[in-house]
């Protein structure tokens, strides 16, 4: 079976053979950033003093994040393995470990017949999590050019993609009332 995601290697770099790109644009994406984490590290470490070589090669990294992105963008492999990696970075940031991609479930969610929440939910495996072997992860359109996104952990209640999105809707109808008692 020929993974659904070009990232299925789990570093979101892994590349199944029938794809029509061979992940180019998402590793020269990747090379990018990381050689722009590594000079904003030099950075954080001259602590205020000034070094024109510095500023003057995070200035073209900046540009070749620009293009490198661009690329990512216009080409729909690329793009699908580069929201695997955010989505692993959100898992990071909110949970804390390394994940592996397992599977692409569609979720629908509807109230009295209407339809309220429509996606696909990405199902990661968790490596070395306390708590949860897995977590339930996706984003949405955020505020501007913004993505929101979640990721929510295999414990109860939450037991599937879909009670992962339901959680995420109640919290976001709680947040909702909580702002109209406030306004009011
Ligand atoms: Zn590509």
């Amino acid at each position: 079976m020929s993974p659904a995601w070009p990232g299925d290697a789990g570093t979101g770099l892994g590349y199944a053979s029938a794809m029509s790109c061979d992940g180019g644009h998402l590793r020269a994406l990747v090379n990018v950033l990381d050689r722009l984490a590594a000079a904003l590290e030099a950075h954080r470490q001259l602590a205020g003093r000034a070094d024109p070589g510095l500023d003057l090669a995070m200035r073209r990294l900046d540009d070749e994040h620009a293009v490198a992105r661009s690329a990512v963008d216009s080409c729909a492999d690329c793009a699908s393995g580069w929201a695997q990696v955010e989505l692993q970075t959100a898992i990071r940031n909110l949970h804390g470990c390394e994940s592996r991609w397992v599977e692409t479930v569609h979720v629908r969610e509807e109230h009295h017949g209407d339809k309220v929440w429509e996606g696909d939910v990405e199902v990661f495996e968790l490596v070395g999590h306390p708590a949860a072997k897995r977590a339930y992860a996706w984003s949405e359109p955020g505020m501007g050019k913004r993505r929101r996104f979640f990721a929510a952990l295999h414990v109860p209640p939450v037991d599937s993609p879909a009670k992962a999105v339901q959680g995420s809707i109640f919290v976001d109808v709680q947040t909702l009332e909580k702002a109209k008692r406030a306004l009011s």
